[in-house]
């Protein structure tokens, strides 16, 4: 049996986490937990701690921990078949099931899905994907992606350059020249305090317009958001927002990828978050609600236009020239079936919807007036309070405080997990669907207490 300092050590040692300070954890710095166990929305670690986890691992872990239905399903599928893969024509008896149930779900225009694994290689496929499109249809050119300032759409190299946080893209010599940025739907740190939602969202979408003009139309291919924009900040969009962007997509014939890896299947109280704002994407990106994490399991869903031009594409090119070994992995995709019939049942979507409300609406009035939350905003069971160093003005604190590092920080010794997102000081909450009220509350009154104690050594209560 190896003991918790001989793990902890090697940790240290060998291990190079993701977006993790890599000095300071080689060093023995830096925050360090090994997980070990999970039931419902509760974790618990090696040092036999429990803490409810307020952000469903990277908000993925959609039914909740300890789901024997998704365990069994992935032993059983392991015991009879492990692996084949899905190039030509292959396929497994999950994975074909599983792009079924998929197509039951997503909007009546959208027609195939392709598997991959993470959120990051499902949006490299879309690329490639719409790039191929253009070109067997016959306008090469049409090849620029337009993305978001604060969207975040992966960490490769194309991925990575979507996603529109300077930390993603610093000493790794990105974005890469086809991905532009355009306007983040931030409406709370808007330059213009008098503005309105509404004309806010105009403000975007003439930003959007300006930018397909400069570039030209002839050469912009698509623009990728989130519904809500999640690792940027957790920013639902303001009134109008979407209705405003689809009018100049449609207008410059812009293809609209709509990155749903966290909204997707049930995050914001309705099955998809395209479905829920209006949107009308020619791609959905789906990942990690799709199997609750259980296996890594990514698609992109394809609209029926877009197969199309990919028929013409392969008809006349032969295969098409894309595919990972792992695609459509038959283990994943027994997780994926077993998740998404255990959404249905346990009526989860419905869950986030009602109990979201009634969350969001404890949130809202727990920090009501609090002198350094700026703003509480959410939808569903997704939810972030931003601090302010004056509320009023919206006037953010230094970066140096670390506020929303702190405030997370003490929220853990509290017993909950938040996320103290990467950009601003930004408390996110994204619990698994299978919340309960009275988990509900817990959440609440924690946060409160993590952020009053924050706010007491900042000298602000
Ligand atoms: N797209 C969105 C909206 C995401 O939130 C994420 C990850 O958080 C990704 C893509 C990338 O997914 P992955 O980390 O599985 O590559």
């Amino acid at each position: 049996m190896l003991t918790n300092d001989r793990l902890a050590a090697w940790d240290r040692e060998n291990f190079l986490h993701p977006s993790t300070a890599a000095g300071a954890h080689a060093r023995g710095e830096g925050p360090q937990r090994i997980v070990t166990g999970g039931e419902g929305v509760y974790i618990t670690d090696r040092e036999g701690k429990r803490s409810l986890d307020g952000f469903a691992g990277l908000y993925c872990v959609n039914v909740g921990y300890g789901r024997m239905e998704v365990a069994d399903a992935i032993a059983e599928q392991a015991r009879k078949l492990a692996y084949y893969h899905a190039y030509a024509g292959h396929g497994s008896e999950p994975a074909i099931e599983l792009a079924q149930m998929v197509l039951e779900r997503a909007p009546d225009h959208m027609s195939k899905v392709y598997f991959g694994l993470s959120g990051s290689d499902a949006n490299e496929t879309n690329i490639k994907l719409i790039w191929y499109a253009n070109n067997c249809a016959g306008r090469p050119e049409k090849k620029k992606i337009i993305s978001r300032w604060r969207g975040y759409h992966g960490s490769g190299l194309m991925t990575g350059s979507l996603t529109g946080l300077h930390l993603f893209h610093n000493a790794f010599d990105l974005p890469l020249s086809p991905i532009l940025h355009t306007d983040a739907p931030y409406y709370h740190r808007r330059a213009d305090g008098t503005q309105t939602e509404a004309e806010f969202s105009a403000q975007c979408a003439a930003s959007l317009e300006a930018l397909i003009l400069e570039q030209g139309p002839e050469t912009v291919a698509a623009f990728i958001g989130e519904p809500i924009l999640g690792t940027g900040g957790i920013v639902p969009p303001p009134e109008g927002y979407w209705a405003a962007i689809q009018a100049v997509l449609d207008k410059y014939d812009v293809m609209l990828i709509a990155d749903e890896v966290v909204t997707g299947f049930g995050r914001l109280g309705s099955m998809f978050g395209s479905e829920h704002y209006g949107m009308k994407p020619d791609v959905i990106t789906i990942a990690k609600g799709l199997t609750s994490a259980y296996a890594p399991l990514s698609g992109s869903i394809l609209s029926e236009r877009i197969f199309e031009m990919i028929t013409r594409g392969t008809d006349d090119l032969g295969p098409l020239g894309h595919g990972w070994t792992y695609s459509a992995h038959p283990l994943c995709a027994a997780a994926g079936v077993a998740n998404l019939k255990l959404i249905d049942s346990l009526g989860l979507v419905d869950n986030a919807r009602e109990t979201g409300a009634a969350w969001q609406a404890m949130l809202k009035s727990a920090f009501d007036g609090h002198p350094i939350v700026g703003e509480v905003r959410g939808e569903g069971l997704m939810a972030a309070v931003e601090f302010d160093a004056d509320p009023e003005t919206r006037t953010p604190f230094d970066a140096g405080e670390k506020v929303g590092a702190r405030i997370a920080a003490a929220a853990l010794e509290r017993g909950l997990i938040a996320r103290a997102m990467p950009q601003g000081d930004i408390l996110g909450l994204a619990p698994p669907l299978c919340l309960t009220a009275v988990e509900a509350e817990e959440i609440v009154g924690i946060a409160r207490a993590a952020v009053d104690s924050v706010a007491g050594e900042l000298g602000r209560l």
